[in-house]
This record gives C-alpha cells, structure tokens and sequence, in this order.
C-alpha cells in the first residue's frame, strides 16, 4: 500500500473507472471529480499528493460554464502545489507546452497504457519527493546533495563546495529541468537583495563547475541558458520505494 493520495479528474464514466482502477491497483488512495469545479473543492479539502487531470472536461455536469482542465491547473496553482499530471488527447504541441509552462509536472496522450500511466505517477511523485523543501537527500545520478548536513557526494566523492556553490548547487537542484534566473540565484544564495553585478553568480558557477562537470566544456549538471539564467539537468537517480 502506498501512502500518496491522488485526485482523477475526468468527466468521461468509463475513462475515469478506468484510470481509478489502475491507480488503485497500483496501492494509491484514490478520488475522483468529474467536473472542474469539483475538482478544485477536493484539492483544497483533501489536498492530493498528485492530480490526473483531463484537458478536456466538457461533458462535466452541474458546472456552467465547463471549465477545462488548463483552466482547473491555472486555478490551482494558485492555492496547491501538487503534482499534476495532464490527459491530453491531442498531441498538438501548444496544448503540452501551455500544460507545461502553467505548472503540469508532465502529460500523457490518451488512449494510453496503463502502465505507462502508472510510470509517470511513480516518475512524477519520487521526483517530487526528492525535491520537496526541507526534505532529506536529494539524489541524482551520480550526485547527492545533503542540504542539512550540507555535504555533497560526486560518485560517492566528497566534493568540497563554498557556503555560496553549496546554496547555488541547492538553489538549482531544488528544481530540476527549470531555468533560474541570475537575481533569484543571488537572492537565494546570498540570503538578500544583492544590488550588485549579477556577472558574479557566473563566477561563482564557473568554480561550482569544476568541481562537479567531469568536462566544463560540455557541462551535464548545470546548464547555461544565455540571456535567462541557469538550468540544472542532473537525472533523478531511480531506487526502489
Ligand atoms: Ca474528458
């Protein structure tokens, strides 16, 4: 039995018996909503780990006017910051990328296999796990990081990190796969409002570097994403439970 609890959202009958069995059968505590509105009242009530969330809801009764699940994710995100997990039923691009960038963690094409379903859930919630503020170890493949004992491993290496690379390397981590601006790196770093050149965070990188990147030239860990900031592409490292 796991303990994750995990809100379906879906107004199709079928569709939705169908997710929850998988879901279920796979140990999760599972709800389910059938309309937009209902959905947003169970995230607050209940407060899901993770929320399947179907892009299409038009069928949903007693919700006039229908809201969709973009719509449902937007409203969301301003109250929870559970994981989502979209149903598209297209594959046009735009649908993903918007999905994306208003906060999914990831999505997956209808009809779909429900194991692959149930590998995007457990993907999503152990990378979720791993990252969560406060939490114990992060674990990347080939990296850890401990942000309590402030201790990072390369390999199984002590790699030696300055209070400033130690939080840089944190500050990144923390949030795999996004762009971190030069200013909120400062400010997380540094702990204030650094009015200074911002020029300074790539110095400090370029140090965290070469301790980290087995080849500065061609960095794995940390990437440089030019005119917004940094990126950190480490691979959550896959262990069991
Ligand atoms: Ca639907």
């Amino acid at each position: 039995m796991r303990t994750e609890k995990i809100l379906v959202v879906e107004d199709e009958d079928d569709a939705l018996t169908r997710t929850r069995q998988v879901l279920e059968d796979d140990g999760y505590t599972v709800t389910t909503a059938k309309n937009g509105l209902d959905a947003l009242m169970q995230i607050a009530d209940h407060q899901p780990d993770l929320v399947v969330l179907d892009i299409n809801l038009d069928e949903g009764e007693g919700n006039s006017p229908t809201m969709d699940g973009i719509e449902v994710l937007r409203e969301m995100r301003k109250e929870s910051d559970a994981c989502v997990l979209m149903l598209t039923t297209t594959s046009i691009s735009y649908v993903k990328v918007a999905a994306l960038t208003m906060g999914a963690d990831d999505y997956l094409t209808k009809p779909f296999d429900p194991k692959e379903l149930t590998a995007r859930v457990q993907a999503i919630l152990r990378r979720a796990k791993g990252t969560a503020r406060g939490s114990d170890t992060l674990e990347f493949e080939g990296l850890s990081i401990d942000p309590g004992a402030r201790i990072v491993l390369k390999n199984g290496e002590d790699v030696k990190l300055t209070p400033i690379e130690f939080d840089l390397l944190l500050a990144l981590a923390r949030r795999p796969g996004q762009v971190i601006g030069r200013s909120q790196l400062i400010s997380q770093a540094w702990n204030f409002k650094y009015a200074g050149d911002e020029r300074l965070v790539d110095v400090h990188m370029g140090r965290l570097r070469k301790k980290l990147e087995d080849d500065t030239s061609k960095p794995r860990l940390i990437m440089t994403v030019w005119g917004k900031g940094y990126r950190f592409e480490g691979v959550a490292a896959s262990h069991s439970g």
